[in-house]
């Protein structure tokens, strides 16, 4: 496995008290495979990647138990959690053997500098290369994602190119380091439908080509359906499925994920009305007894969900399902 984490819990200081917003989440990624992790915003996604570049707020620590296992380049397993801040260690890591894309490309250049001037900063970080070397690199970069006259785009600004190239830069800065491991946060969710699609094949072509393996975070079943392998639902910071995206897709078993597929439009439904999970996710600060979905979960016992924490239950390849409904044939609970 490249990337292991087992029991990650995330605690936060706030002036309400101590939060957890992502409790015990277990996930494993193999290399060259791609992992969409899913769910609405405040489910916990984002939070639990920036537990593995360890880009935390300081009011965060992670639980004892965590443990993060990254295999790096050299094969020798790197223990994330037990890092220390400011270790070339982690350095290394960020940017090098991880690398990371945001929703919203400006957030990740500076103003201030070029396009060309940030690559080549992280590629000397990164790989050691320098002057012109390292800028050719960069172009070679840019046009691998697809920008139109890289040589010239890499001496402009951000500010300069459309979302769609801006976006196509961030994804090559990201890779000009060749991470093993790349972390997408909703990199399509900021741009027009037709662009999303066209970063999506870009994506897609790029992790095969290279051979690298991905966490892609989206609210959007659809587009996991388009770029994942392997799926994880997440809700209110725990892993409520995960398995094969295709045997998921096909077969839900969590109420939740089941909620998900049916917001997603398709052609075959037109006539019909979307129907979205109903309800609003609830705070970490206010997580509800029992079965955290159980608020707005239709197929809800009472006496049961409401009291009682639904186990792990595990079946068929690689699949897991938290919900006391969850019956799978050959089911075991963990
Ligand atoms: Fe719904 Fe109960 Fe399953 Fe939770 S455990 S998802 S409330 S049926």
């Amino acid at each position: 496995m490249l990337l292991s984490i087992e029991n990650l819990s995330i605690n936060f200081r706030t002036d309400e008290g101590l939060i957890t917003p992502v409790q015990e989440v277990s996930l494993s990624l193999a290399e060259g495979r791609t992992l969409g992790l899913v769910g609405e915003s405040g489910s916990g996604k984002s939070v639990t990647t920036k537990a593995l570049m360890r880009v935390l707020p300081d009011s965060a620590t992670l639980a004892p138990e965590s443990r993060i296992r990254f295999r790096d380049k050299t094969g020798a397993t790197i223990n994330v959690e037990k890092l220390s801040p400011n270790s070339r260690a982690l350095r290394a890591l960020r940017g090098g053997e991880i690398g990371m894309i945001f929703q919203e490309p400006m957030a990740s250049f500076s103003p201030v500098y070029t396009i060309g001037n940030q690559m080549i900063e992280a590629i000397r970080l990164h790989k050691g290369l320098r002057g012109r070397a390292a800028r050719e690199l960069a172009v070679e970069m840019l046009a691998k994602v697809g920008l139109s006259e890289p040589a010239t785009r890499v001496d402009q600004y951000a500010f300069e190119l459309s979302g769609g190239m801006r976006q196509r830069a961030v994804i090559a800065m990201a890779l000009s380091a060749s991470p093993r491991l790349l972390i997408a946060d909703e990199p399509t969710t900021a741009l027009d439908v037709t662009i999303q699609a066209q970063v999506l094949d870009l994506m897609r072509s790029l992790q095969s080509d290279l051979g690298m393996s991905m966490i892609f975070i989206t609210h959007d079943l659809g587009v996991i359906a388009q770029i994942a392998q392997d799926v994880a639902v997440m809700y209110l910071g725990t892993i409520v499925e995960r398995g094969p995206v295709r045997d998921v897709l096909k077969d839900p078993q969590h109420p939740y994920t089941r909620g998900l597929l049916q917001a997603i439009p398709s052609l075959d439904r037109l006539s019909r009305r979307l129907r979205p999970v109903p309800g609003d996710i609830p705070s970490p600060s206010a997580r509800p007894r029992g079965c955290p979905f159980h608020t707005r979960c239709a197929e809800m016992k009472p006496g049961l969900c409401d009291v009682t924490a639904p186990r792990d239950t595990v079946f068929g390849k690689g699949r897991m399902v938290r919900c006391h409904l969850a019956e799978p044939a050959q089911a075991q609970s963990a």
